[in-house]
């Protein structure tokens, strides 16, 4: 089964809003094992919707539409396709129902307009709306499947999640399952996994798998079809460990986790604590920690030391070592690192200073960064030369430390299980 994702809106076009539905819809395709092979983008315009069905319908069997459900005299999307596929648009008493509840709730008095939310394309299969009001709708005919999906991502996501993705899943099941499984990696480019693992690459057919960089980070999606869950899962675990015994060492974790959410896993269940001095990162290190539901048992504070005057007189840093060593520097990173610890009473005390440009800073060229982190004892120091813009500087500080501590971690026989 191939796909193609059809975004309706003018904002679109405009450039007022980003595609994001697009993305989102892509990357779950892909874990069911359904190609994407084209992403439309078509203003509130029926004519022109019109003419994009029909170019879709030739090139794709799944057909995805986003937005254009809404209420009002801009939102086509239904009444365009119900009359490409020559079917009426009914109430469906279920969406009516809920509609007026939505109002009754929010002690709001409905109008005509919401009236034509609750209607369908005929012989539709309704996809619930939890987070709005209007329904979505899969339709299968001839070769053809079409999904409607309301344009407001916080609607989107979880119409397609739980609604439509299980439809699709099981359409799919009707010859043998599909699974996936992503191995996510740090430490190692893109291009440097791919030359490690190239035999492997070249040889695959079942399971596929699919390299992916985004901001340092490489994933590996390894993609399987059999006919039962249990069959699938053996292909997966054989690729798996071919991979592992090539690249295991930079592998953090898998499917959804993040090297955030991985270090906080690796803190709580081993109860261990952590604080941080940020000078460069200015308190993204512990920020992207407290993204992660349950780190309050982990983190327990830190500083944010931007300037030499804050490094002396919140840290306590000797004067002397920065004269001596400047603040972009191993010593001083060390010496954050070990002040922050000490303060905090932690496990694991972090330091990170560094120049994250557009200019030199502390005599040291932009990019130059320095990782300290104590973990009990045991001193740990990494220096970055990174290439980036100064915000993308700060963000591989950031997830490389988390990586290092990771790797240090592991080392020390802390259990950081893959799978
Ligand atoms: P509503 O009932 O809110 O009108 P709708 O299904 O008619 O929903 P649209 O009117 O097309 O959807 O879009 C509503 C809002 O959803 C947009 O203003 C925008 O914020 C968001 N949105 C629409 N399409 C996309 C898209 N492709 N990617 C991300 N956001 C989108
Ligand atoms: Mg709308």
């Amino acid at each position: 089964m191939n796909a193609e994702i059809i975004a309706v809106g003018s904002e679109l076009l405009l450039g007022q809003i980003t595609n994001t539905n697009a993305t989102y819809i892509s990357n779950q395709l892909s874990e069911l094992g359904i190609n994407v092979y084209y992403h439309t983008v078509i203003g509130d315009n029926p004519t022109r919707l019109k003419q994009a069905i029909e170019i879709a319908e030739r090139r794709a069997d799944l057909l995805i539409f986003s937005g254009g459900l809404g209420p009002t005299k801009d939102d086509l999307t239904k009444e365009t396709i119900a009359q490409h596929l020559q079917a009426p648009l009914v109430f469906d008493e279920a969406a009516l129902t809920h509609i007026e509840n939505y109002f009754a709730k929010r002690n709001m008095t409905m109008t005509k307009n919401n009236r034509k939310q609750a209607l369908i394309i005929e012989g539709s299969e309704v996809l619930a709306n939890h987070h709005g009001m209007a329904p979505g709708m899969l339709i299968a005919k001839g070769r053809h499947t079409y999904i409607l999906l309301p344009g407001p991502p916080k609607e989107l996501h979880p119409m397609f999640q739980y609604e439509a993705k299980p439809k699709l899943a099981a359409k799919l099941n009707e010859n043998g399952i599909i699974t996936s499984h992503v191995m996510r990696f740090y430490g190692i480019g893109e291009a440097a996994l791919e030359d490690q693992l190239a035999d492997i690459l070249e040889a695959q057919t079942n399971p596929t798998i699919a390299p992916l960089a985004t901001d340092g980070e490489v994933t590996l999606r390894i993609t399987a079809k059999a006919q039962t869950q249990q069959q699938a899962d053996v292909l997966i675990r054989a690729e798996v460990a071919k991979i592992q015994s090539r690249v295991g060492q930079y592998q953090y974790g898998i499917n959804d986790d993040s090297l955030a959410s991985k270090l906080v896993e690796v803190l709580c269940a081993n109860a261990l604590t952590i604080s941080a001095a940020e000078s460069l990162t200015a308190g993204l290190f512990q920020s992207e920690l407290a993204e992660i539901p349950g780190v309050g048992d982990a983190l327990m504070g830190g500083f944010v030391t931007y300037t030499e005057r804050a490094k002396i007189e919140q840290l306590g840093i000797d004067e002397k070592l920065i004269e001596q060593y400047g603040v972009v520097s191993k010593e001083c990173a060390v010496a954050m690192a070990k002040a922050v610890k000490a303060k905090l009473g932690t496990t694991i005390g972090v330091g990170l200073t560094g120049a994250a440009g557009p200019t030199a800073h502390a005599g040291q060229p932009v990019g130059t960064i320095w990782i300290a982190f104590v973990i009990g004892e045991q001193l740990y120091t990494h220096q970055l030369q990174l290439s980036g813009m100064r915000n993308t500087n700060r963000i591989r500080t950031v997830k490389f430390a988390y990586h290092y501590i990771l790797q240090a971690l592991r080392e020390l026989g802390y259990n950081i299980n893959k799978a």
